[in-house]
């Protein structure tokens, strides 16, 4: 998609393509992120030298501090690990807690990387299909959990669907991994994979986790709720009543290590300790939202609107997906297939763009789907 993208912008210009397919984010940071890295910069007193791997005590601490709040119990420094973005988080938790053959159970449409990622530790990965509107389907889950079952990993606000799964859910599917963890005598870790926590509409909460199940573990970043993806910088949270938390948090250690991380960036850590709880502008992304859904409603496409996120991820009028990508690109807009998420008949789009690219595709989307119709 991206190579289409960049041919059809060199033969009619980048103004005139209508790029809808990357996770991007096109809202600035804050203010008050240039102006923390402005003092960082103008500090002579720090230095470069190597860290502790997990990252610098004064930034664990307060990134400790947002994720008590944001779970609803204590969490030290301690439990808190700098990052490469949520990848390298991911890809530390994945080498840290998977035997060779264990499998990591994800529901469908998931990020593409998942399954790239349990595969580099050696792991497997199993996909269950969600409910109608892309909710997780309980039984399906239950059903995928086995002896060999090492992890769930979930993603809310989901990308690509822009599902935020309920209080309720959670709920349920915590008391179903502690009846798994319980029957085949293993932990069962709960994986939550949450760069989009803070890009909620309509005042939704995403639910925590951590007062609801010991072995669990957020993984995060401050690549889209602070615009930052190029910086690399995130973190995984290690739930404080975890079995095993020490060698878990050691093993998680040895693995940002070994993988040549080493550590999380020094410069974005010394920013962070400084402004932990800001924000990008979520009202930015709000406008696009109403922008992008009232025009595919007005053209009669079917969409679950996104509580969350930067995607929507429209019924294909199409069964076949990748063929509606391609009548959309007829009409210069660029899209990503749902089945690339293990979604067939969808199709993603990003609206982390600009305004215009939004209300200049609107009859390019209504032409679309007129042809297939
Ligand atoms: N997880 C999800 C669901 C994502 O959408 C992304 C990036 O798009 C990532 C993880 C990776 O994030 P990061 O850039 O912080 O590594």
């Amino acid at each position: 998609m991206f190579e289409a993208g960049a041919a059809l912008k060199a033969t009619h210009g980048a103004d005139k393509v209508f790029d809808f397919t990357l996770g991007n984010p096109n809202v600035p940071p804050p203010d008050s992120f240039k102006q923390a890295l402005a003092e960082v910069a103008q500090d002579r007193e720090i230095d470069h030298a190597y860290m502790p791997n997990a990252g610098y005590p004064e930034t664990r601490q307060a990134v400790a501090a947002q994720v008590a709040a944001e779970q609803g119990c204590p969490v030290s420094g301690e439990d808190i690990i700098m990052t490469c973005g949520a990848a390298g988080g991911l890809n530390v938790v994945l080498k840290a807690i998977l035997n060779p053959g264990e499998t990591v159970v994800v529901s469908a449409p998931f990020f593409v990387e998942y399954r790239f990622y349990i595969e580099n530790h050696g792991g497997q990965m199993v996909t269950v299909p969600s409910l109608e509107g892309f909710d997780l389907d309980l039984d399906a889950l239950s059903a995928a959990i086995d002896e060999n079952t090492r992890a769930v990993l979930i993603n809310s606000p989901n990308n690509p669907t822009g599902v935020v799964y309920a209080h309720d859910t959670i709920v349920r599917l915590t008391e179903l991994l502690a009846e798994k963890s319980r029957a085949h005598d293993r932990y069962i870790y709960l994986i939550t994979d949450e760069p989009y926590r803070d890009i909620v509409y309509d005042d939704i909460a995403v639910p925590g986790i951590f007062d609801k199940y010991p072995d669990s573990i957020v993984v995060t970043s401050y690549s889209k709720t602070l615009s930052l993806p190029g910086e690399r910088i995130g973190f995984i949270a290690v739930n404080p009543a975890a079995n095993c938390r020490q060698d878990l948090l050691a093993a998680m250690v040895f693995t940002n290590r070994v993988l040549g991380f080493v550590n999380a960036p020094a410069l974005m850590q010394r920013v962070l300790a400084r402004m932990p709880a800001e924000r990008v502008n979520i009202g930015e992304y709000a406008k696009k939202r109403a922008a992008l859904c009232g025009i595919l409603s007005d053209c009669g496409y079917d969409f679950v609107k996104p509580a969350g996120a930067f995607y929507l991820f429209p019924k294909s009028p199409l069964p076949d997906d990748v063929a509606f990508v391609r009548q959309l690109q007829q009409e210069l807009i660029l899209a990503v297939p749902g089945s690339g998420f293990g979604g067939p008949g969808y199709f993603r789009l990003a609206f982390c763009v600009d305004d215009q690219t939004i209300e200049n595709a609107a009859d390019g989307f209504k032409r679309a789907i007129d042809a297939v119709k």
